[in-house]
This record gives structure tokens, sequence and C-alpha cells, in this order.
């Protein structure tokens, strides 16, 4: 579903993603853990096309969005980015814009589906994050536990094949993470393709098929969530996970 070969990424003199390979299959769910600065934003950017490359290649469901360096078309990528729907750390809602028009923004835009389909969809999707009610109101009167739903059932409004969480919790406040993992946890019962970058050790260890440890731009080891949190290989994943 997703093949990345050899992800190269500079800033500058910067090399931010060295050389990085690896597959998702679908339904899988990769947790992707590491220390600040080791390149997890960067990657999950790239696939998404909010960044662009300076190496490798990335096939997204059979389409290449970039081969050896080189981007497809801008109607390609487009169109290969919209099957996937990405939550952020700080939630990115448009604050001018209700919660229901949040949801719609996108899909009005493309004219994919009807704006009978688009609304039947939006309110569909506010029920299952659990927050039917909120449609109406504006971002700033929600918590934000509320808005990272908010902004889970804007990401899945184009039916995206892959789901791409960025740190999802990491601006939350302790008691509100439950709710916003608990969307997560359902979207993996439900077999969502996702690729969730985080720092909650035990959500990854229990909701992951496949742990992805980055340090300094590359991924240095991966495996099931008992080998990577049970027995790691290497010294630094041992020492990263002894910080955490
Ligand atoms: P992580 O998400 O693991 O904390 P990032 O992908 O955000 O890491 O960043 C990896 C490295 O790339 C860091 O050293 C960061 O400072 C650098 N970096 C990220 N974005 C930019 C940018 N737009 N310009 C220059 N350097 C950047
Ligand atoms: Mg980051």
């Amino acid at each position: 579903m997703i093949e990345v070969r050899q992800l190269q990424k500079s800033f500058g003199s910067l090399d931010v993603l060295k050389q990085i390979t690896f597959d998702v299959t679908p339904g899988e769910v990769v947790a992707v853990i590491g220390p600040s600065g080791s390149g997890k934003s960067t990657m999950l950017r790239s696939l998404v096309h909010l960044e662009e490359v300076t190496g490798g290649s990335i096939s997204i469901c059979g389409k290449m969005l970039v081969e050896n360096g080189s981007y497809t078309s801008s109607t390609a990528i487009r169109e290969i980015t919209s099957t996937m729907g990405m939550v952020f750390q700080h939630f990115n809602l448009f604050p001018h814009l209700s919660v229901r028009d949040n949801l719609e923004l996108a899909p009005r835009t493309l004219k994919r589906e009807s704006v009978q389909q688009i609304t039947a969809k939006s309110r569909e999707l506010l029920a299952k994050v659990g927050l039917a009610d909120k449609a109406d109101v504006y971002p700033s009167t929600l918590s934000g536990g509320q808005k990272q739903r908010v902004a889970i059932a804007r990401a899945m409004m184009l039916s995206p094949d892959i789901l791409l969480f960025d740190e999802p919790t990491s601006a939350l406040d302790p008691e509100l993470t439950g709710e916003v993992l608990r969307v997560i946890r359902q979207l993996a019962e439900e077999n969502m393709t996702m690729i969730i970058v985080t720092h909650e050790m035990s959500f990854a260890r229990d909701v992951a098929d496949r742990v992805f440890f980055m340090d300094n731009g590359e991924i240095a080891e991966s495996g099931t969530p008992d080998e990577i949190f049970g027995n790691p290989k290497l010294e630094r994943t041992r020492t990263f996970l002894m910080r955490e």
C-alpha cells in the first residue's frame, strides 16, 4: 500500500532523511517512535507531499508519487495525496469555520460527491468520533481532545485508504489523550491502514502491528511491538526506551 525506497531529504546541508526504505501493507498499523529531530514528521509530511524529497521513491497504492527523486504531474500528485488523510499535533482546524464546515470544505471543493452525500458523511463521521452535537460550533469552543477528534473526522471525509498521525496527543492534557487514542484504536480495529508517530509507548505497543524506531534520519530498528519494546536489538533503541 505504501512503498518507500531510499528516501532522502535534506534541508541545505542537513540530511534529515537518509535512505529510508519501508513498506506498509493494507490494514497494517505502524507506530513510529524516536527522539525529537530524528525525522519522523519529515517522513510523514513527505508521504503527503507537504515536503518535497531530494531523492528516492514513494509509491502509494501502486501509484508513483516520486520516482528516484522525480515527481509525477501535479494532477497525479493531487490524486495520490487525496487518498491519504493526515492528523497533526496542533489539530490545524480552520478557526473561522464551524466544525461541520471544517469537515465539508475539502470534499465540497473537490465536488466528487453531491452536497447531500457530503452532509450525510460529515454527520456520520462526527457521530463516529462522539461529536454529533458539535457540528455547528466553532473550534475555539472545543477542548483539545474534541478538536483532535474533529481533525480525525475531517481526515476521513475523503474516505482515505491511509491515515497518518503526527503526535496526535502530544498537545493534549493527559486527561484528554484517552478519548483521542480510543478513536484511533477503533480505526485500527476497522483495519484502517495507519502510520502513527507517537510518544505514547504503551499505546504503540498495544495498537501497532509494527514499530519503527527512527534515529538520526534513519529507521534504526523495526519489528513487532514485542521485539522493539520487549527485546530491542540496538543499544540506542534501549537507551531511548529507557528515557521515555
Ligand atoms: P521529528 O518529527 O522526529 O522531531 P523533524 O522531521 O521535525 O523531526 O525534523 C528533523 C530535522 O529536520 C530536525 O533537525 C529539524 O530541525 C529539521 N527540519 C525540519 N523541518 C525543517 C525545515 N523546514 N527547514 C530546516 N530544517 C528543518
Ligand atoms: Mg515531529
